[in-house]
């Protein structure tokens, strides 16, 4: 059996391996702020906890930092997309985003994390669905694209968005502890509406999520007002159609008091006509809400293109005029396909 990844424990896991091995408890708390504050790499690192413990830790746990494999700034210099090899020669794509315009600027960074090796659900307009679904990341595995991207980047990093590869409610239980992980005060110490989850529309999985006392923001990929469009888009919704979901969504609202955030890629000729906005407009009207439009990010082989300017300008307004919450995304990195729906998982010839 391979060696227990340090970053995937939580502070009582760490508590009852401690006193199996016959030390006092307190060394657990020592641990975990090694491992989940200080984000050291190397056991011997924690350099308060006795020889004979950090001996023990390296003969059946370790710490698996990512590797960064490849680091690509875009031309305005807000964006670091980072390719990390994890433990098993997988890889995955990170992305640190700085919205103030600069990645040397403490305020408001952000690291869009993935949650999974590829993806399985096969949305028409993602780059990541294309390469298929290979394995679920470790809660440890997620934690880490926090701090080794800060480690990687030097930049220190406030917000994160899991909206990278993956569909974080298909690997629910990690994905929790990982948040759970990123929040805890002796951690990273992120707060709750600093983390954002964004998903494809799992219907059963955004009601767990609602009773998982931690209201994080929510984020719906909604792409379409019409089952009929969305459907094409979006094949999860011939199993979780739009009015299935937008009624989880209430129910998000209603158990955590948070507003949910409808994400609209917005792409030429297919939904992005006034009579789109229209729809959009009644279909969220009833439900706290913010809808974020994001023109489509090429991706070569879909094919979509971006509406232009004016378009999403008048689509925008007409949703304003319904009073609807609606802002037009400031798009990050898609010059260095780190945009939405631009990450992918890469094949390594390691020999
Ligand atoms: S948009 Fe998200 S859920 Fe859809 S294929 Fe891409 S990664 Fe998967």
């Amino acid at each position: 059996m391979g060696k227990q990844d340090l970053r995937s424990l939580n502070l009582k896991e760490m508590e009852i391996l401690v006193t199996e091995w016959g030390y006092p408890k307190f060394r657990a708390r020592q641990l975990f702020h090694w491992v989940q504050r200080q984000a050291v790499c190397e056991i011997d690192d924690m350099t308060n906890l006795p020889r004979s413990f950090r001996d023990r830790l390296k003969q059946t746990t370790v710490i698996n930092c990512l590797e960064a494999l490849s680091r690509q700034q875009s031309r305005d210099g807000s964006t670091v997309k980072l390719l990390f090899r994890l433990a098993d020669g997988e890889t995955i794509e990170t992305v640190v985003m700085n919205y103030e315009g600069r990645t040397n600027q403490r305020d408001r960074a952000t690291v869009c994390v993935s949650s999974q090796v590829g993806c399985s659900m096969g949305c028409a307009f993602c780059a990541t669905g294309l390469g298929g679904w290979k394995r679920n990341l470790s809660p440890g595995e997620i934690v880490s694209q926090v701090m080794d991207g800060e480690r990687v980047t030097g930049i220190p990093i406030d917000n994160v968005v899991l909206m990278g590869m993956g569909e974080p409610l298909l690997n629910y239980d990690n994905v929790v502890k990982a948040i759970r992980l990123m929040n805890d005060d002796a951690g990273l110490n992120i707060g709750w509406r600093r983390i954002t989850l964004s998903t494809c529309g799992l219907v059963p999985q955004i009601r767990c999520l609602a009773r998982e006392k931690m209201p994080i923001i929510l984020a719906i990929s909604l792409h379409a007002a019409t089952d009929e469009k969305r459907d094409k888009l979006m094949p999860v919704n011939k199993k979780y159609p739009i009015g299935e979901l937008l009624a989880a969504c209430q129910e998000y609202v209603e158990i955590t008091g948070r507003r949910v955030t409808f994400e609209y890629a917005m792409i030429k000729g297919i939904n992005d006509s006034p009579q789109d906005a229209v729809k959009l407009g009644k279909l969220v009207s009833g439900i706290k809400c913010n809808v974020n439009l994001i023109p489509i990010n090429p991706v070569p082989e879909t094919g979509f293109l971006r509406p232009d300017d004016i378009a999403i300008r008048k689509f925008r307004s007409i949703l304003q005029d319904m009073n609807i919450n609606v802002v037009i995304r400031e798009e990050k990195g898609t010059d260095i396909d780190a945009a939405c729906g631009q990450l992918r998982r890469r094949r390594l010839n390691l020999k």
